[in-house]
């Protein structure tokens, strides 16, 4: 298939283009290259025939019209977001751009590329839609997320993602948009930005710096391998039925301190401090997110009763691969140190 992937250079959209690509998919990698995105994550792929970049904002209407009439896709992925809900407290206008603003253009852009793209393409086509589990709010101690939990996101990045969530499926009800959505739990693994919880307690502990811990740190989240993600997203696309959203999750929940606390002993086991001092010893509480959610978790199960997919990597080998993964590569971490440096972000009243 030709797949236009939005966001390729992000985290998870990489994944997904290293995924694509690998399969034999021709893939348009398309993204505006803000401070999150790293081409480093794309060297394994740039060189291949089936892979293309193209430097873009989702939320101009010329720059992703010409992408569609010059690459032609049989689908669309939209990965493409501000994603970090720390900046989302401190800023939100970026968040409604690209988000929302950026989700609007996407579509209208759509709704004209099908119209003029022949039948073999229009009747094929299918955009899929990549959103979080955020948008459903809190849970408390009981309870998970599944595909008719009501929409009720407490952050302006939430907030924002459910906005596109509800474009998606407006679009796919009033114009008959082929549209599939994705809502996924944390994930964690390669590649990621030092200011999402694992690279950052892993980069803070290998330097010895402190490790911050929001609030008590008893906040939940459920974890899943980056590459089980991919996979994930690649099912749906193929196979998904169309106006169905998908939940995905890695049955793998655990309250930020444990996970901080693991992170601490894999750094302490595979790269031992002279003088033996334990990482856990640079844990230190702070200030609570404000809105920070308490738990979150999710029942996959539609997702692998239908079509298949299930996590292949448990948290504990996902974590011990990730930890070597950021000690083995400085070099495509050192250089992100300009962008952010590890000060706190999001804490205003
Ligand atoms: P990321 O922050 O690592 O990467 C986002 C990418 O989007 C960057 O390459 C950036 O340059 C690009 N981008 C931002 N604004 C753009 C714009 N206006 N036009 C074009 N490109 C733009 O994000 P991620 O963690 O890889 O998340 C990808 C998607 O998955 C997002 O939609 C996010 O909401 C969703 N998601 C993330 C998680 C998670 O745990 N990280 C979980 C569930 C869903």
């Amino acid at each position: 298939m030709r797949i236009l992937v939005t966001g390729g250079a992000g985290f998870i959209g990489s994944a997904v283009c290293r995924h694509l690509v690998g399969r034999g998919d021709a893939v348009l990698n398309f993204d505006k290259l803000t401070y999150a995105a790293n081409l480093a994550s794309l060297t394994s792929i740039d060189g291949a025939p089936n892979y293309r970049f193209l430097r873009g904002d989702v939320a101009d209407p010329a720059a992703v019209r010409a992408a569609l009439a010059t690459f032609r896709p049989e689908a669309l992925m939209h990965l493409a977001a501000e994603t970090h809900v720390d900046r989302s407290i401190d800023s939100g206008a970026p968040f409604l751009e690209t988000n929302v603003t950026g989700v609007f253009v996407l579509l209208e852009a759509l709704r004209e590329y099908l119209a003029g793209a022949g039948a073999d393409i229009a009747r094929r086509f299918r955009l899929l839609h990549v959103s979080t589990d955020e948008v459903f709010g809190a849970l408390g101690a009981g309870g998970r997320f599944d595909e008719r939990s009501p929409y009720r996101p407490s952050s302006p990045y939430s907030a924002s993602k459910a906005a596109g969530d509800h474009l998606v499926r407006a679009w796919g009800g009033t114009y008959g948009l082929p549209v599939l959505v994705a809502n996924c739990s944390n994930n964690y693994g390669p590649y990621q930005f030092p200011e999402k919880l694992i690279p950052l307690t892993t980069l803070a502990a290998l330097e010895g710096r402190p490790i911050p811990v929001y609030g008590k740190g008893e906040n939940v989240r459920d974890w899943l391998y980056v590459e089980d993600h991919a996979r994930a997203l690649a099912a749906i696309l193929d196979r998904g039925a169309l106006g169905e959203t998908y939940l995905i999750g890695g049955d793998s929940e655990r309250t930020n301190l444990a996970v901080v606390e693991t992170i601490c002993d894999l750094v302490d086991r595979l790269s031992p401090e002279q003088g033996g001092r334990a990482r856990r010893a640079l844990i230190g509480f702070v200030a609570d997110r404000p809105g920070h959610d308490l738990r979150y978790a999710v029942d996959a199960s539609k997702i692998e009763r239908e079509l298949g997919w299930r996590p292949d990597v448990s948290f504990e080998a996902g974590l011990e691969r990730t930890v070597r993964w950021y000690l083995a590569n400085e070099a495509w971490w050192r250089p992100l140190k300009d962008r952010y440096a590890g000060e706190r972000l999001g804490a205003a009243p």
